[in-house]
């Protein structure tokens, strides 16, 4: 008879996981025996087939299309997470967007945009959930945030100040919660191929005047000593260990999966 899943039981929200990361880290919580929230934008055909990829696991997997940009669509994804599944266990704040531009040059809307999506939304959500998780005694909070939470690159103004930001919330969020049984964590990941990484290749070209090929050879992995990309469910694997026994007393750390990018 197999072991029972660890996570069997605990309802987890995923911002933003109906592609890259946030998908793996929903396979993998899934997998594990978590019930999952997936959420995300795009069509309701392609939502609804990432929900039933993830609910082959055989737990319960809803979706939720809440905008993350919003706080009352996030209050409601709570408030839907609790109706459909109970008491929310898990959080990993995934969400994020990117924009490359030199700083003189740098749209205002997008800057706004990286701010509400890759900090904010973690401080809406983490506030929605802190009381009940107190109150259970237990709970999950992961942060993802980035190799450049801990160094910057040129062009990446909102998002190397979002992903330090995140870190910062972090570590606050630990002291605040580390005696109710709630541990919060940040990961760091190095490039990880996904349609984010993707989308900013040719802007990543334009900017630096240089090809798409040299771009992933000599500004991706040149920062990656192992010169080659992390995968999602390296990322994912360590999100689900951060939900372990195992790692009850990690909190208010910063965990890099980069290929040792940031031992440079
Ligand atoms: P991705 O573009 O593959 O996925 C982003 C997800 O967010 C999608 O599910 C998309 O539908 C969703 N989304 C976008 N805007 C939304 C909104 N307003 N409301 C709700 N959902 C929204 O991105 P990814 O590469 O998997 O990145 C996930 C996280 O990992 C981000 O925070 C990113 O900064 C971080 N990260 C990525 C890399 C990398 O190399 N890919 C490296 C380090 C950190």
């Amino acid at each position: 008879m197999s072991a029972t899943p660890f996570l069997q039981g605990r309802n987890a929200i995923v911002t933003g996981s109906t592609s890259g990361i946030g998908l793996g880290i929903a396979h993998a919580l899934a997998s594990a025996g978590a019930n999952i929230v997936i959420n995300g934008l795009g069509t309701a055909e392609d939502n609804e087939a990432v929900r039933t990829e993830v609910a082959a696991s055989g737990t319960e997997v809803i979706f939720s299309a809440a905008n993350m940009m919003r706080s009352d669509a996030i209050a409601a994804l709570v408030d839907d997470t609790r109706d459909a599944l109970g008491p929310i266990d898990i959080i990993v704040n995934n969400v994020g967007i990117q924009h490359v531009s030199p700083i003189e040059e740098f749209p205002e809307d997008k800057w706004d945009a990286i701010m509400a999506l890759n900090l904010t939304s973690a401080f809406h959500l983490t506030r929605l959930v802190a009381a009940a998780m107190k109150e259970r005694g237990w709970g999950r909070i992961i942060n993802i945030a980035s190799a450049h939470s801990l160094v910057a690159s040129p062009y990446k103004s909102a998002y190397v100040a979002a992903k330090h930001g995140l870190v910062g919330f972090t570590k606050v969020i630990a002291l605040e919660l580390a005696e109710f049984g709630i541990t919060c964590n940040a990961i760091s990941p190095g490039y990880v191929l996904t349609p984010l990484v993707e989308a900013q290749i040719p802007d990543t070209a334009k900017a630096r005047g240089i090809t798409e090929e040299e771009v992933k050879r000599d500004v991706l992995l040149e920062a990656q000593p192992t010169k080659q990309f992390v995968t999602v469910e390296q990322v994912a694997g360590t999100a689900v260990f951060l939900c372990s026994e195992a790692a009850a007393q990690i909190t208010g750390t910063n965990i890099s999966v980069d290929g040792g990018w940031t031992a440079h």
